[in-house]
């Protein structure tokens, strides 16, 4: 295995100058507790009910737990412990596309070079002036910009996207965040793009199984798998402390995945003192002009199992699920451990400005199953109990990254996230809700402002939310 690029800068312990991906220590963990007790899950269910991080070695244990009776406790667990950790809230963006030229051949990608079937586009700066009046429209204040990897879209073009965003406003509409997920850039480049002022940057390994990873990675800069698994390193040296890493499943052993993205997650803390913010898990969907082996296609039990082993392995990293999932799965794995969900996806290129195309396979990545409507996906949060936010208030306070002190103060939920999510909920309600989900969201609201006890904040609270009805907008705790 080669030596990898590791930004200088910092003092990396020894063993972190080492390659950190080793696919036969993950083997060899997965194969020392091939059959664990009863008793080994419990243990670790119990260690990570009390809020620890689990090491690798105690997830395979849950990993390798195939008893439907513990799969079911495992579940259970996770539910509990995201109840305890993260609250009812769940933070809602929409994904955008910038453009779907790629000089790569991804095996699994609808953009891939050789598709000669995909319509390419890249959106013009009006395209996407009126791609995001459509989102805003739609009540939108998140958004993650989506980019093949192709020399046009450098790092200043990136940046230039990401301004222009920012810029448009319609109505009481406006994105407050910006994240990206594109190709991993050299340091100069992430300081450009950091400088247009994105939260999270987001960059998938795919496979961390070396072998697979040359398997499924033809041709182009995207090959070099030392590269992109060193991209968010040099990210965090250009100053962008705001990660988002993922492994797309259905191409190795999800088992592996999972353990791959756990050591990823320990190289973070280990050389930066900070995880990544996120972790996303899409399974392979459908694409125009993609052939994949079905042989490590991950079934709904397995991914159902493996959300909930991901919570109870990093309890505080936000778990990211998209429209690929059928809002059934959605559902279910809400209740288990993710915390970010797309709404009123569509990711035709200029989709959102041109809804009368629903789906075209050859003008987008891959096909979605879940094309609800924002306010349908927030009408069922709220049902469901949870509360839909689209809170940017850390970004915004700068507390990021080491500073992200979300998890680490006591009561920071309740004080901070769960109240800004009612406020960015009330200002969806007042702006753009129909009659029916604005009742429900303001009962879900009221039912909320009864957990507050201490008088001085519910006020300041209640304050704040007459202010939304009034027509303030953008408060935040
Ligand atoms: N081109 C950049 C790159 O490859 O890093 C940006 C990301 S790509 C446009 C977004 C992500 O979509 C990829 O990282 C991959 O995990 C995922 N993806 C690609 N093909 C997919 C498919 N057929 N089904 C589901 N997800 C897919
Ligand atoms: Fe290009 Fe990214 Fe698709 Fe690979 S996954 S073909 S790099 S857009």
């Amino acid at each position: 295995m080669s030596m990898i690029y590791r930004p200088q800068k910092y003092k990396i312990e020894d063993k972190a100058k080492l390659p950190f991906i080793d696919d036969n220590e993950i083997n060899e963990i997965l194969r020392e507790v091939q059959s664990p007790t009863q008793e080994q899950v419990r243990e670790v269910i119990q260690k990570s009910l009390a809020k620890n991080r689990l090491s690798l070695q105690e997830t395979a244990i849950l990993i390798n737990a195939n008893e439907p009776e513990l799969i079911q406790e495992i579940k259970s667990a996770a539910k509990e412990l995201k109840q305890r950790v993260y609250g009812k809230r769940i933070v809602l963006f929409a994904p955008l596309y910038i453009g779907n030229l790629c000089i790569n051949n991804c095996t699994y990608c609808g953009f891939k070079a050789d598709n000669k079937a995909q319509k390419r586009t890249t959106l013009t700066d009006d395209d996407l002036r009126e791609e995001v009046k459509s989102l805003e429209d739609a009540g939108h204040k998140r958004l993650i910009l989506v980019y093949g990897e192709h020399p046009k879209y450098n790092a200043k073009f990136i940046a230039q996207s990401v301004k222009t965003v920012y810029s448009v406003k319609s109505n009481k509409g406006e994105i407050r965040r910006v994240n990206i997920n594109a190709a991993p850039l050299d340091v100069e480049g992430f300081k450009i793009v950091k400088a247009s002022g994105i939260g999270t940057y987001q960059i998938f390994q795919e496979t961390y199984h070396h072998e697979t990873y040359l398997q499924v990675h033809k041709s182009g800069l995207k090959r070099d798998y030392d590269w992109r698994i060193t991209g968010l390193d040099r990210a965090m040296e250009a100053g962008i402390d705001d990660l988002g890493i993922g492994a797309l499943l259905g191409l190795y052993d999800w088992r592996f995945e999972v353990l791959g993205l756990l050591r990823h997650v320990n190289h973070f803390e280990a050389v930066f003192n900070v995880g990544p913010h996120t972790i996303s898990f899409p399974r392979i969907q459908a694409a125009s002009g993609i052939e994949v082996d079905k042989k490590w296609a991950v079934s709904d039990d397995d991914f159902t199992k493996m959300v909930a082993i991901l919570r109870l392995a990093v309890p505080y990293t936000g778990l990211i699920l998209t429209a690929r999932e059928p809002a059934s799965i959605r559902n279910e794995v809400l209740q288990y451990g993710v915390s970010q969900i797309d709404g009123g996806t569509n990711i035709s290129m200029k989709g959102y400005s041109h809804l009368e195309v629903k789906q075209d396979i050859d003008a987008e990545q891959f096909e979605i199953k879940d094309d609800r409507s924002l306010n349908e996906v927030m009408e069922e949060l709220v049902d469901t109990g949870f509360i839909p936010s689209f809170c940017t208030a850390c970004y915004r306070l700068n507390r990021t990254g080491e500073h992200f002190m979300e998890f680490s103060v006591p009561g920071f939920i309740k004080r901070f996230c769960q109240p800004n999510a009612m406020l960015t909920l009330a200002e969806y309600l007042e702006d753009y809700a129909p009659l029916s989900t604005k009742e429900k969201g303001y009962r879900l609201i009221e039912n909320e402002l009864k957990n507050y006890e201490d008088p001085n904040f519910k006020e300041k609270l209640m304050e704040r939310l007459h202010k939304v009805k009034m027509g303030k907008r953008d408060l935040y705790f």
